[in-house]
């Protein structure tokens, strides 16, 4: 019988090019692993950066040139017999350059068959529309998909739209067609508690209303897999006051900034950011000034 796997199988088998090096970069013992992989990258304008700054300002600080790329690190822990992806990438339906994902894991040697949760930060692109294979299935069959009431309440809500500046309508689309399809395997947690033992969900909104990051102990070094709390190495650690044109709600993302960049300095966590080139860092103090410090 020809399954829908074994038309995948085939189609890998067949078509697919050689894996270019997937893997960003992994952390921790075998008995808790953090491998990140990546999705892939997408351009964006560097005037999307901060609102209300001028651009020769935005190309000093930030270091880079237009158009900016930004990089997607999808953040997977392995733990016992568990195998949890901290978002999900792209997909096929996003920006030329990103969701790679699918080849990723396959560089990486897991199986889709083996994920066995899925925890949101947010429902933006470029983290939930790769949920869904080519034939809009659950990316991986056996997982759990755990997402914040507030996030899922917010881009399902019928109002959406309303709330929304029409080049962001797509968003709400898309997050609707996604959750549509992953149907009641989508689970609504709150932000503030444990998702799953030892994996605490951070409220950090601002960037989306519902924004949650994860902090976890990986063999006794604090962890926080950000999301886009915080997503560029440059401008989001020296200017946490900038004000991105991907934040919903700038005021509580500026705050979500400052307090977090605090808090990760004094912890001296390692974190995964999602955009972050390298993904894992520490955010370092000088004085009054904060930087992402690549390890
Ligand atoms: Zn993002």
């Amino acid at each position: 019988m020809l399954t829908r796997r074994l038309l995948l199988a085939a189609g890998a088998a067949s078509f697919a090019a050689p894996a270019a090096a997937q893997v960003v970069t992994a952390l921790g013992p075998e008995a808790a692993r953090l491998t990140i992989l990546s999705d892939g990258s997408f351009e964006m304008p560097l005037a999307m950066l901060a609102r209300d700054v001028p651009a020769g300002l935005i190309a000093a600080e930030s270091g880079a040139t237009e158009p900016y790329r930004t990089v997607l690190n999808v953040t997977c822990l392995r733990r016992g017999a568990e195998l949890i992806l901290f978002d999900c990438g792209a997909g096929a339906h996003f920006l030329p350059g990103s969701g790679r994902l699918q080849e990723s894991l396959q560089a990486a040697g897991i199986a889709p068959d083996a994920v066995t949760h899925v925890l949101f930060t947010h429902l933006h692109p470029d983290h939930f529309w790769g949920s869904l294979d080519e034939f809009d299935s659950p990316l991986f069959p056996n997982a759990r998909w755990l997402v914040a009431s507030r996030e899922i309440d917010f881009w399902t809500a019928p109002n959406v739209y309303g709330r929304l500046p029409a080049d962001r309508h797509a968003f709400a689309a898309g997050a609707q067609r996604i959750a549509k399809g992953l149907g009641d395997k989508l689970e609504r947690q709150e932000a503030g508690r444990e998702w799953l033992p030892g994996i605490a969900a951070v409220e950090t909104a601002g960037h989306t209303p519902g924004h949650v990051s994860f902090a976890l102990d990986l063999a006794g070094q604090q962890v926080m897999v950000l999301g886009d709390a915080l997503t560029h190495p440059r401008i989001s650690f020296a200017h946490p006051d900038w004000r991105p044109v991907s934040d919903h709600d700038p005021d509580a993302a500026v705050a979500t900034r400052r307090s977090l960049i605090d808090r990760l300095s004094s912890e001296r966590s390692t974190v995964i950011g999602y955009h972050l080139p390298g993904a894992a860092g520490r955010v370092e103090k000088s004085g009054s000034a904060y930087r992402f410090a690549g390890i």
